[in-house]
């Protein structure tokens, strides 16, 4: 077996829950040969629970994550910081599927408790906060929507509050929402604080690599060889944690597809834009609708919109396209903030995230000796956490029940090879666009 690997992250350096921590001490660069009993490609929530848990269980082992950029700045830096309790599967109530919606639910708990655990073991500052999250829409349809979705909330008992337009406004500080769910488990955080202070925390038998992408794998003598641009790494097994960029791998692993992403962040807001807003406690949004806009108050006083969604096969979007989505993100905040008329973003930056048309994970045993785990559409803080945790077990052969929980997750379902994916992808999007509305 021998993948080579097409294409590499090119992260912006524009990431606003990057750029307000304090600048980071670089882990080096993979250089010469190596030995290893496990290598993690991919240095996100994934890769990195999968590490933790593996160095735990197996204290002698050497394990070495590597990753193309700076290790934890990709998506999991760059995502909106919600630890998704709650998934929704979207559309009407149906019994058939209960299972299924427990089942994801509580993979999404196990890789909460497990981080919150983590962060209180060693005090990770990372602004978590247990309050829940919103689904809220502003079109004439978001009723009907968050109606279906209370159903679902009923059926699995999970504790959630119906919320008026007054009492939205009086919790947001904005009128724009006509229906609105509020969720208790969920948890609101700083991605980018939460990744970093996760791989400083790594047991001693963990090695990290910066800027050391895998280039190609390759079989030899019963082990796999893992090249990097200036090292090389011979080990017993392996990991893909790339995520979005499995998609990279030739032959390509899964029928799993790149989406990229936008979002913004303002300055703190001052004491008198709080006071204009009613001076609410913080709190996160996600839309009722596919494709509408999240938005969140942080409890620096921030709001971040994440809008727009965009198929590029993982090739980065180019200056004017970021500049189109910044627009977006102001109609945005203009529309529910009309009284912050002086606010503007401070940090506008794009990130790609994996998604299956089945709305479903890729987890287990790829080849000998390479297990991968990956695709969690927006929900990868909780749910890749999970499953990188479930994925050591299962490499160890352990039983567990949330192991049992992964293991039923269907399969990705088949898509079409380029070009017909690209046509497929950019007809569905357009699609959900043109239903989103006023959620845009
Ligand atoms: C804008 C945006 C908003 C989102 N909002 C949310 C949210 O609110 N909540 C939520 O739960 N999820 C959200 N997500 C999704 C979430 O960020 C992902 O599901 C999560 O980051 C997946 O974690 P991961 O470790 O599997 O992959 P990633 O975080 O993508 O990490 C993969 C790593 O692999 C590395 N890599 C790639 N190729 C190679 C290579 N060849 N060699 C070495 N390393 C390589 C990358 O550099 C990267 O660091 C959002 C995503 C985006 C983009």
């Amino acid at each position: 077996m021998k993948y080579s690997i097409k294409l590499l992250p090119d992260n912006d350096q524009t990431c606003g829950w990057i750029n307000t921590l304090n600048p980071r001490q670089n882990f080096p660069a993979l250089v010469g040969k190596h030995l290893a009993d496990w290598v993690v490609v991919g240095g996100g929530f994934t890769g990195i629970a999968f590490a933790r848990r593996m160095a735990q269980a197996q204290p002698n082992a050497k394990i070495i994550i590597l990753d193309a950029g700076a290790i934890g700045e990709g998506a999991s830096s760059r995502n909106s910081g919600f630890a998704v309790a709650t998934s929704s599967l979207g559309g009407p109530y149906q019994r058939a599927k209960l299972e299924e919606f427990n089942r994801i639910n509580r993979i999404n708990q196990a890789g909460i408790d497990w981080l919150r655990s983590t962060v209180d073991e060693h005090n990770i500052d990372c602004q978590w906060r247990d309050i829940g999250k919103f689904h809220c829409g502003a079109q004439a349809s978001s009723s009907r929507a968050a109606a279906e979705f209370s159903h679902w909330l009923d059926a699995a008992q999970i504790p959630y509050e119906n919320l008026s337009p007054a009492d939205l406004s009086q919790r947001l500080g904005t009128a724009y929402y006509r229906s609105g769910i509020w969720t208790k488990a969920d948890v609101m955080l700083q991605p980018a604080a939460l990744v970093r202070g996760l791989c400083s925390s790594l047991p001693q038998n963990v090695t990290l690599y910066d800027y050391s992408a895998a280039l190609t794998i390759r079989d030899k003598k019963g082990a796999m060889v893992i090249s990097s641009p200036e090292g090389e790494i011979t080990c017993k097994n392996l990991v893909l944690a790339g995520n979005a960029f499995l998609h990279a791998m030739s032959p390509t692993p899964s029928h799993t597809v790149p989406l990229t992403m936008t979002a913004s962040l303002t300055r703190p807001l001052t004491q008198s834009e709080r006071a204009l807003l009613g001076d609410p406690k913080d709190w996160g949004i996600l839309s009722l609708h596919d494709m509408g806009a999240t938005i969140r108050y942080t409890s620096d006083h921030r709001i971040l919109i994440r809008n727009t969604a965009t198929y590029r096969g993982l090739k980065p979007l180019s200056h004017s396209q970021m500049s189109a989505a910044q627009k977006t993100h102001h109609i945005c905040l203009r529309q529910r903030f009309p009284m912050l008329q002086d606010l503007d973003f401070a940090h506008t930056w794009q990130g790609i995230l994996c998604i299956s048309r089945n709305s479903t994970s890729l987890f287990g045993k790829l080849a000998q000796r390479i297990y991968v785990s990956g695709c969690y559409n927006a929900s990868g803080i909780s749910r890749g956490s999970a499953m990188g945790l479930a994925l050591a077990d299962y490499a160890l052969s352990d039983t567990n029940p949330l192991l049992d929980d992964v293991l039923k997750y269907p399969a990705p379902q088949w898509m079409p090879p380029r070009p017909f994916l690209d046509l497929a992808m950019s007809a569905e999007i357009f699609r959900k666009k043109l239903s989103v509305g006023a959620d845009a």
